[in-house]
């Protein structure tokens, strides 16, 4: 088998999309798997749709992933350029070659022609597409319209009859009739290519193999596979892959979906998550096993486990899978992945001392643990950090059982028990060091209880409110350790007060 080269060639409009890493995931692994290239090449030939921007954010949402490339746009290598607008002579040459070989033609028809024609097909309910007006020009009539320098596009020649097959290595061979397509337009009247020319011509130049892409360019490919004969080429491999889909199983949309890789990267989804989810959409390692790396993929990579059923872009989904990496994954890189979090939140000053590390790691490892995203870390570390709150108050929107157990807060807060719970509880912590460790702190809270002969429900929950603002949360003992004597002294003042 000769080296397996394959491309990811995403458009760059807009931002990165999950689509794109889901296509660049599985070229990736493909390529890797047999020890090939992956290449990246910019597809801008629509210039007013086309940004720098747009550009610079895929490489960077696809270094995130870790998905690097062999050869692309800023690393060269040896089929460049790998932007589509720096390679427009090669278009244009290989394109006036097919003229020349009689595969191509040059068409002068006018918009308004065009529009007519469309109108008159769409009276007579036939199918738009153009009627080769321009086919059967002479020579002679062609050179005197380009003498005469009349604005015209380089069409391809498509059968009339037979079929274009599409053998997909993913659903077999897939029939197209060549009556029913287009004679398709290669180079605008500007010069510039059309995307079919310059996919064919570059994936041909760059030694592409195996074409792996969305199953939304399937309908492409019959076309493609006519230019690849018409050049005389050799066609790559095919694979479509199944369109990542909404819930309500259209194809994925910003509209109900977020699709921008940097939202994910922003929102704290974890790399390995991400990668994970999208290997998922397409693919199984097999076992039933659903939690499994890169590495993986590429050691146990197939495309007879690619399922075609269209797969459902579930966020909840994602969201397990980026919770349980959140809890697997070394402390230390969560902790380096939260801290900007934090600092946002105000919680972390600009430079932490040593000592204010020390709490930042205790804190985000019991916040980890209910998080989905690391942007959720500050809410689950808020109770550490917040030495003002209010208490909780009923409000409009609450069911009838949540304000009932408000007022039942408030009536066991306004209690014999948890007015002694709290003095008890503050004469015992003013007898502390600043820094009381954990097991203090939970000797102390038993103690509380023990001396009024009353249980959790009378004495701690009172006491987890009084100190933190709510009825829920991680251990008191924790809480205490964590903010020390002269915060827990604050936080019960505060608090009192609005009682
Ligand atoms: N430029 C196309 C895209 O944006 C490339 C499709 C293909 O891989 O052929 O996805």
């Amino acid at each position: 088998m000769k080296e397996v080269r394959v491309r990811i060639a995403p458009s760059p409009t807009g931002d990165p999309h999950v689509g794109t890493a889901y296509i660049a995931l599985f070229n990736y692994a493909f390529a890797k798997h047999h020890n090939g290239k992956f290449l990246l090449r910019i597809e801008d030939t629509d210039r007013t749709r086309s940004t720098k921007e747009s550009e610079l954010q895929i490489f960077e949402s696809l270094r995130w992933l870790g998905l690097d490339w062999d050869e692309g746009p800023d690393i060269g290598g040896n089929c460049g350029p790998y932007r589509q607008s720096e390679r427009f002579d090669i278009y244009k040459k290989y394109a006036e070659e097919l003229v020349e070989k009689g595969e191509a033609y040059y068409c002068f028809c006018t918009a308004d022609r065009l529009d007519k024609l469309r109108e008159r097909q769409k009276a007579m309910k036939k199918a738009p597409g153009y009627d080769g007006h321009c086919r059967s020009l002479s020579p002679e009539e062609v050179k005197a319209k380009l003498a005469a320098g009349e604005s015209h596009v380089i069409r391809l020649k498509m059968p009339y009859e037979g079929d274009s097959i599409v053998k997909d290595g993913l659903r077999g061979e897939v029939k197209f009739e060549n009556s029913k397509i287009d004679d398709q337009i290669l180079l605008k009247s500007d010069g510039f290519p059309t995307y079919h020319l310059a996919n064919v011509v570059d994936d041909h130049l760059m030694g592409i193999t195996h074409v792996i892409r969305a199953e939304e360019w399937i309908a492409s490919t019959p076309k493609h596979i006519q230019l690849y004969k018409a050049f005389g080429w050799e066609e790559p491999e095919w694979y479509h892959m199944p369109l990542l889909r909404n819930d309500d199983r259209s194809k994925i949309s910003k509209r109900k979906n977020p699709v921008s890789l940097i939202y994910y990267r922003e929102k704290g989804y974890l790399k390995e998550a991400m990668l994970n989810f999208l290997a998922l959409m397409g693919w199984t390692l097999g076992d039933g096993k659903e939690i499994f790396t890169l590495e993986d993929m590429i050691k146990g990579f197939s495309f007879e486990k690619v399922s075609l059923g269209g797969p459902v872009f579930d966020l909840k989904k994602l969201g397990w899978l980026n919770a349980s990496y959140i809890k697997s994954k070394d402390l230390s890189e969560i902790v380096d992945m939260a801290i900007p979090y934090l600092k946002k939140a105000g919680y972390v000053s600009e430079n932490p001392s040593e000592k204010e590390m020390e709490n930042i790691i205790k804190i985000v490892k019991i916040a980890r643990e209910p998080a989905e995203t690391i942007s959720d870390i500050p809410s689950h570390a808020k109770v550490y950090f917040a030495d003002e709150f209010e208490l909780p108050k009923a409000t409009e929107e609450m069911t009838e059982k949540e304000k009932k157990n408000i007022e039942k807060m408030y009536v066991t807060l306004q209690s014999e028990t948890a007015k002694k719970a709290v003095e008890l509880f503050m004469s015992k912590i003013n007898q502390c060091e600043e820094e009381i460790a954990e097991e203090t702190a939970k000797d102390l809270l038993h103690a509380v209880m023990e001396e009024l002969g009353e249980g959790p429900g009378k004495v701690l929950m009172p006491l987890r409110v009084v100190l933190t603002g709510e009825t829920r949360g991680p251990d008191l003992y924790t809480i205490i350790n964590i903010i020390g004597k002269t915060r827990v002294i604050k936080r019960v003042e505060n608090t009192i007060k609005k009682i």
